[in-house]
């Protein structure tokens, strides 16, 4: 079997196994992740016979390659085992967990989010021990069990495990996460690779309003519904202000060169056009929310019953919060311009890490290695990452977090969570080679 042949039936076996992740521990069928970490045993024998295996929380699965003679402080790779589920299979093209190979790429959940990680980590560890190489630092794999859902930090596979590293009195010198990875550039253009510095953090706010209820016939001026049909009416009429934080200004100059008129320009100065900016970000969802704290209103609740008047409405927002605001001063905010009574609670409240820094010993390393891998005119771009990661629950034990996979994106992903989703084969040799580039350069450091 040559390689290509190889990374694709190891990402073929995961994705053929739905380790469907849930909020609620007794509806996840445990039986489908030990059928996965019995696939991975037989698939990367090597792992498993010389770096130890710790089990933590319900699946959560952590790696330790002990060096023999550590000199310097451990690097970790991570991804999640979980996946989200496939609910409109009729809409596939495809079986969503089936593993077929067709028109060159691999068809499935978890192909790209983010199995295809996973596999790329364990295949370069596992390739590293066939070499001999013997690292003058310790190596870990952390593989989380529940990263696509909103659970308790008591159940969090991430949380737990970074909880465990803690208590051995672990520091990392960095670790690799899902998130950003090398974009193909378009003809004549170089490829640009995104390396996730920071993320927003996932909030969960409710608005909601208490009154006496009743019988519909009697609705005097109005529902506590009605009120929180206001509240969310204003919500969207007064979004947060715009603000640029170091981070998106840094993002924002690398990839200017890269976009097209008249992104171009503006990005190129993004506080001297910012007027322009604001602009375009009024039309354009990424920019809006590289920009601020935004607000999605995603749940409304009122009566059970048509002809009964509700004691209790309430709506649901998913809050994601910018580096520069917290829960409580995004609390205030939404108190300020909250109408008729209507109250505000977190009910999953997590304020934001600060971003990682775009310079030091091991950001230059990083960006060595990916000059190294993927040409030198790559373009390097600092990004902020607008959905959430495991990674960010690894904060108190490392200061250099890399939300970036190594993996060259093209035109034919079929992206997280959708329909469809799908991983070219053709370059799933470039993850591993960028994982075994960067632990040979950090030995040689
Ligand atoms: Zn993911």
């Amino acid at each position: 079997m040559d390689t290509e042949e190889k990374y694709m039936s190891h990402l073929q076996g995961v994705v053929k196994i739905p380790t469907v992740s849930s909020v609620n521990d007794e509806n996840t069928d445990w039986s489908q992740f030990d059928r996965l970490h019995q696939y991975m045993q037989e698939a990367w024998p090597l792992i498993f016979e010389k770096l130890s295996l710790t089990r933590i929380g319900k699946a959560s699965l952590l790696f330790h390659w002990k060096s023999e003679n550590p000199k310097k402080e451990p690097v970790l790779f991570m991804a999640h085992q979980d996946v989200v589920p496939a609910i409109h299979e009729e809409q596939w093209s495809h079986p969503p967990f089936g593993g077929e190979v067709d028109e060159g790429c691999l068809w499935g959940r978890g192909a790209e989010d983010c199995k295809s990680v996973l596999t790329a980590e364990m295949d370069a560890v596992e390739e590293l021990l066939e070499e001999g190489f013997a690292p003058d630092f310790d190596i870990y794999l952390s593989f989380g069990h529940n990263e696509e859902v909103q659970c308790t930090p008591d159940k969090k596979g991430s949380v737990l495990t970074a909880a465990y590293l803690k208590e051995q009195g672990i520091h990392l010198a960095c670790l690799f996460d899902e998130g950003g990875n090398v974009e193909e550039g378009r003809a004549g253009e170089p490829p640009l690779a995104l390396v996730g510095m920071a993320e927003k953090a996932p909030n969960e706010f409710v608005l909601y309003k208490d009154g006496a209820g009743g019988h519909a016939s009697k609705p005097g001026r109005g529902t506590v519904l009605g009120d929180v049909a206001r509240a969310m009416a204003a919500v969207e009429a007064h979004p947060m202000p715009y603000r640029l934080t170091p981070l998106v200004k840094a993002h924002l100059k690398a990839v200017a060169p890269l976009q097209e008129e008249p992104l171009k320009s503006i990005a190129g100065h993004p506080k001297k056009n910012w007027k322009k900016l604001v602009r375009l970000a009024g039309n354009d969802r990424i920019l809006d929310a590289l920009l601020h704290t935004t607000f999605a209103v995603t749940m409304a609740e009122g009566s059970s019953q048509a002809n009964v008047l509700p004691s209790h409405a309430e709506a649901t927002m998913s809050v994601r919060i910018l580096q520069g605001d917290t829960v409580d001063s995004v609390t205030r905010y939404l108190e300020s311009i909250m109408p008729d009574g209507v109250k505000v609670k977190a009910s999953f409240a997590e304020n934001p890490h600060p971003a990682g820094e775009v310079k030091g010993e091991m950001f230059h390393l990083l960006s060595k290695t990916i000059h190294e891998v993927y040409g030198k005119d790559t373009v390097i771009a600092p990004n902020l990452m607008l959905g959430a990661t495991d990674s960010r629950n690894y904060a108190d034990v490392c200061d250099h977090i890399y939300r970036f996979t190594g993996r060259v994106k093209t035109n034919r992903w079929g992206e997280a969570h959708q329909v469809d989703e799908k991983m070219p084969v053709d370059k799933l040799d470039m993850p591993v080679k960028f994982i075994k580039t960067f632990l040979r350069n950090y030995e040689a450091k």
